[in-house]
């Protein structure tokens, strides 16, 4: 199957209201390119090294976002160009970002991480944690930051249930936090769910953003 024709489907069965971010770890940048022909412009990179190596060498209007995990002292690489931080899991990534942003002179849009699989493994603040970061309106005085929304990743089971019921948890926390936390910001709006197996049913669940890899690019 080819790039392209993967791509088409995928666009197809989405609707108009969520973004395809194409997940293009470990691909070179010439299956990139042929995605951008295609038309895809938002790519989504894991690793720091991997992502600012693909970047001087591939066109300045992709849209880049960071969806792994982020050291605190690897923001800097990527503040100068990222478009969108999914991995945001604490307090201290979230200021050290907005200090890098500063010397950019650029605001940075971040999505909060949170732990929604029944994996240890898996990065994220619990839905406790959330609160506790949002309820101290310290956050809001970073003013080289935008939160706008949150992101999940499900267990990697073929239990469809297992996967459904933590989108369900992931769009329910989203819902609660906007009604808390945000209910002035029509910033706040993107929720992050859903890779090449599962974002259908993330989709059904209320996702906006989708980060999907191998069902475009095939397998690692
Ligand atoms: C690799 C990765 C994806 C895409 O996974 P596929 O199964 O290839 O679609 C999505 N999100 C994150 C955080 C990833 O690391």
């Amino acid at each position: 199957m080819s790039i392209k024709t993967n791509l088409q489907r995928i666009k197809e069965s989405i609707p108009g209201g969520v973004n395809l971010i194409a997940v293009s770890k470990t691909h070179p940048p010439e299956l990139i390119l042929e995605a951008y022909h295609h038309g895809q412009r938002q790519f989504g990179e894991n690793k720091v090294q991997e992502l600012t190596a693909k970047v001087v060498v591939l066109p300045d209007d992709i849209e880049w976002h960071m969806i792994g995990h982020l050291q605190s002292n690897k923001v800097k690489y990527i503040a100068p160009f990222v478009s969108l931080i999914h991995g945001v899991d604490s307090y201290k990534l979230l200021k050290v970002i907005d200090k890098e942003a500063k010397k950019c002179h650029r605001n940075i849009k971040c999505l909060l991480q949170i732990h929604i699989a029944k994996e240890s493994t898996k990065f994220g603040l619990s839905g406790d944690e959330l609160h506790e970061l949002l309820k101290n309106d310290e956050w809001r005085t970073l003013s080289n930051v935008q939160i706008i929304g949150l992101m999940g990743m499900a267990t990697f089971t073929e239990n469809q249930d297992i996967v459904r019921a933590e989108f369900k948890s992931l769009k329910q926390l989203y819902d609660e936090v906007k009604e808390q936390y945000f209910s002035n910001d029509s910033g706040f709006r993107e929720i992050s769910m859903g890779m090449s197996d599962d974002y259908r049913i993330a989709i059904e669940e209320g996702s906006t953003m989708v980060r999907v890899g191998s069902a475009i690019f095939g397998e690692r």
